[in-house]
């Protein structure tokens, strides 16, 4: 196992492959060195060096000496010396994960300086103000990551000094108050952990060396893998690199940046920097930094050299990149490039503009954006037409429009958020330990930082509007309120914050769905041209079912007529029909509902013209259609003429066990013929009256929670008796079909034989888990979770297809199903179809098509898409 990869000077060990063994930051770092760009010469300790000390509690063997090679490489390439009292070398230590996980883990800059180092350094760069600067800091962040002491006892003993010399910005510190604060400092860590200050440079470096490996294992960098799903098991790699100094005076600064919007994905730059400034300062939201095209005017060269590096950087990775860069003294070093975190909206559009630049193809473009992240794109923006106040103006650091009540801490907002309650979290800056209360709230408004500080990175990564930088609110932790002037908003009064503009308003304000952007719609095209699976929706209302169209859906999977049955008329008849002693009296019933059902009908038809529409028969029992309380029996004995009693007699003939396995589906159809043949009436009188408007309709009848084929001849020839009926009647005849949904296991096994009748499938994974699994669908919400902790099933089976139980019987039925019928038509139509981890099993099992809701419907064009390429490939 090689233990350390040294880069810089021409030299590169690693490379960008390597993040497995470097992670992220030190794979890159050895990229650009081998590319050319400016990096500080520098090492990498691998993470499975990290994992190995976390197991054994102690340093591989060898890694010493390695180490001590790395030194050596960094001092010949900067012609400085660790630990050298008249030209000492200093370094950064960083983590850096195999993923990159902001601001979880730790970071020490300055290392090497001491008592005596600090001499020479001043004496060096002649600036004894930057030297004593530079050790306060390195004696803080060691203290703080190492030696685990507060940051605040630290913070308050400056900012006393500051206010007591009366100066505001930290570069105004002289040379002299510097020196007495770092005594001051010394005495904090001893009073605190009762050591002395470590003053040899090799100390400090293996003391911090075992910080970061330890810092993978502390409690917020735990709480984010677990948010992320990142493997406990992979472990931090270790950065040690030359220090480049932003700090040196004017010509010196340091920044964050984009090659392109991360928010829009406008090919601009885009981020900030901080003239004579050292590293987290900018992140950290201490002071504002000024936005990067202003460097364009400051440091005109630096600023050209940035942009070369840039277009190298994009082209090389074919991808936007995020960077840190550090100017010290007029010449610029990169100090880190990886993937640039994005929106929804701007992973589109950069795919999209670079397919269009030639960066990469459309595949690779289609492959670029995550299915899930669409949903981002549908998220409620501020009505245009609403009026409202602002109450003051914030940067746009992540985009759409949220509401709720304000809370200031993390802990609040994940236990009102736990009550169901919508939360804004409102912090001067929101640091890694509020990560799971950002999980939680809405969005996120913060009174300091820019675009790139830490509400802003996560807030884009999480899809949640934010806005920061709001510099008008003065925050009051203790009294929990922000006043903005005169303005007072309290803990749990409701605000409304827009991540597009920026703005912040008071109370609650209408949003609205926003539409496909073009870019979206261009990659969706693209998405269509390589997906096989067909995309249908779940709709039940014409509305619905526009929308689904307008998001590219090609026909309904699934209409689940029992949702026709609540309206105030439909559900008294609905009523009267269960209430009904004898068939007759059901027809009645049913005959009043036929009218309503076919008006229904014919909607979805003619917003579907020309596309399939299944429509599924009567399923749940019927005792769902009964009142739940006694005041609704009363109401509803008053409507119908009876007695509270009988009600309540009919309620006691119908309660059943287990509900969900008995007397529903087409057992009712079975029970009670003439629901099915008022259903298939009202459906195909639908059909030939839209076909007479001149529309095409393409009508498929489904029957539900089958167990055998016998179920479903029973089923058609009531279907097949009624459109001869309504065909003669109409003087026209339509193509229709009826089919099944595979939704018991049985059906699955049987297959075969369901095909000789059924002319189509469509797998009710819902009800397919729930009979597979022996899971109540309706009581999982007490054991899944810990089902999930405990490794048992990886994903809520519910959301994410149990592939081996549930797709093991979709692919044997199938199978079996085509086997029978060559022209079968297969579909699903559970939840599962709208997730995209299940539609790849679905493309890969030979599915015809999924069906999902309205607003998924562009999720799972490009998830398909994206597992017809994988599969491929
Ligand atoms: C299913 O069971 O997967 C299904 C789509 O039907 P429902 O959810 O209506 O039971
Ligand atoms: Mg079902």
């Amino acid at each position: 196992m090689k233990l350390v990869y040294l880069f810089g000077g021409g030299r590169a060990d690693g490379s960008a492959e390597m993040k497995d063994i470097l992670g992220g930051k030190g794979a890159n770092l050895a990229e650009m060195a081998r590319i050319g760009i400016p990096v500080p010469p520098g090492f990498t300790i691998s993470s499975e060096v990290c994992m190995d000390y976390l197991r054994n509690n102690r340093y591989p063997e060898g890694l010493e000496q390695a180490v001590e090679e790395g030194l050596k490489h960094i001092e010949e390439l900067t012609g400085k010396k660790f630990g050298d009292r008249n030209n000492p070398l200093l370094v950064s230590v960083r983590s850096g994960a195999r993923e990159s996980m902001p601001g979880m883990m730790d970071t020490v800059l300055n290392l090497g300086l001491n008592d005596e180092t600090v001499k020479g350094l001043a004496e060096l760069t002649g600036d004894e103000r930057f030297a004593y600067d530079s050790y306060r800091r390195f004696i803080y962040m060691f203290s703080d990551v190492v030696l685990g002491i507060s940051r605040a006892s630290f913070e308050k003993a400056f900012d006393d000094m500051k206010k007591k010399i009366g100066v505001e910005y930290d570069y105004q510190v002289p040379a002299e108050e510097l020196k007495k604060i770092i005594v001051t400092f010394k005495e904090i860590v001893k009073r605190e952990k009762n050591i002395d200050f470590p003053m040899d440079p090799r100390e400090q470096l293996w003391m911090a060396i075992g910080a970061v490996f330890n810092s993978w294992n502390n409690e917020r960098a735990i709480e984010y893998r677990r948010i992320y799903k990142i493997p406990d098991d992979w472990g931090t790699a270790v950065n040690v690199q030359a220090m480049v100094f932003g700090n040196m005076g004017m010509d010196s600064g340091t920044g964050v940046a984009f090659t392109r919007n991360p928010s829009t994905g406008v090919k601009e730059p885009y981020g900030e920097y901080l003239v004579n400034a050292q590293g987290e300062d900018v992140v950290a939201g201490i002071r504002t930094p000024k936005p990067i095209k202003e460097l364009e005017r400051d440091m005109p060269s630096v600023y050209s050299q940035l942009m070369e590096i840039f277009e190298k950087l994009e082209r090389h990775y074919r991808d936007m990149q995020d960077i840190e860069f550090t100017i010290e003294k007029g010449k610029l070093w990169l100090l880190q490039t990886r993937r640039g975190k994005r929106t929804a909206l701007a992973a589109v559009r950069i795919a999209v503009d670079m397919t269009h630049e030639g960066i990469i193809d459309k595949k690779e473009a289609v492959m670029r954006v995550k299915p899930e992240e669409l949903d981002q794109l549908l998220h409620p923006m501020i009505d245009p037409k609403a009026s409202y106040t602002v109450l003051t103006k914030g940067l746009p650091a992540s985009p759409g429009a949220a509401s709720g009540e304000v809370v200031f801490t993390a802990e609040d907002a994940i236990n009102l958020a736990e009550q169901g309650r919508d939360v804004i979290l409102v912090r001067h800056q929101t640091v890694a330990d509020d990560v799971g209360g950002m999980a939680k709230a809405k969005g996120f408004l913060t009174a300091t930082g820019g675009m790139t500080s830490h509400a802003a990175v996560v807030a884009r990564g999480m899809g949640k509007p934010c806005v920061v930088g709001a510099e008008n609110i003065n925050i009051d932790y203790e009294k929990k309120v922000f006043t903005v002037g005169d303005t007072v908003i309290k803990e749990g009064d409701i605000i409304t914050i827009d991540g597009t503009t920026g703005n912040v308003i008071m109370g609650r304000v209408p949003t609205i769905e926003v539409g496909l952007s073009s870019e979206t719609q261009m990659l969706l095209s693209w998405a269509d041209e390589f997906r096989r699976l067909g995309v249908r929706t779940n709709a039940d209302l014409p509305e619905d079912a526009k929308r689904a169209r307008e998001f590219g859906a090609e026909g309904i999977g699934l209409c689940r007529t029992e949702h026709m049955f609540f309206g105030e008329e439909r559900i008294k008849a609905m009523r009267e029909m269960i209430l009904a002693e004898n068939e007759e009296e059901r027809r009645k019933a049913l005959e009043k509902l036929l009218p309503y059902q076919r008006e229904d009908f014919k909607g979805l038809f003619e917003v579907m013209e020309g596309l399939p529409v299944i429509i599924r028969t009567l399923d749940p029992p019927l005792h769902e259609f009964l009142p739940n309380s006694e005041e609704k029996i009363k109401e509803m004995a008053e409507e119908m003429g009876v007695s509270v009693d009988e009600i309540k007699e009919l309620m006691e003939r119908l309660h059943e066990a287990n509900p969900m396995l008995g007397h529903r589906g087409c057992r009712l159809g079975i029970t009670y013929p003439e629901i099915t043949e008022m259903q298939a009436r009202a459906i195909l009188e639908a059909a030939c009256e839209v076909k007479k408007e001149g529309k095409e309709v393409i009508p498929e009848i489904m029957i539900p929670v089958v167990n055998d084929a016998k179920e479903i001849e029973l089923q058609k020839e009531v279907i097949d008796r009624v459109a001869r009926e309504v065909f003669e009647k109409y003087g026209v005849e339509v193509d229709y079909k009826v089919g099944t949904m595979i939704e018991i296991p049985r059906a699955a096994i049987t297959a075969d034989r369901v095909a000789e009748v059924a002319e189509f499938f469509s797998f009710g994974t819902n009800d397919l888990t729930q009979t597979t699994l022996g899971f109540s669908r309706d009581d999982i919400g007490k054991f899944i979770p810990l089902y999930i902790e405990k490794g048992i099933y990886k994903e809520d089976p519910f959301k994410t297809l149990d592939t081996e139980g549930v797709g093991f019987l979709i692919k044997i039925a199938t199978e079996k199903g085509k086997k029978t019928r060559e022209d079968l038509e297969v579909g699903i139509c559970g939840e599962h179809g709208g997730d995209p981890a299940s539609i790849e099993f679905c493309h890969n099992a030979g599915l015809d098509y999924v069906s999902c809701s309205p607003y998924r419907v562009p999720i799972a064009r490009l998830a398909a898409a994206q597992a017809a390429i994988r599969a491929e490939r």
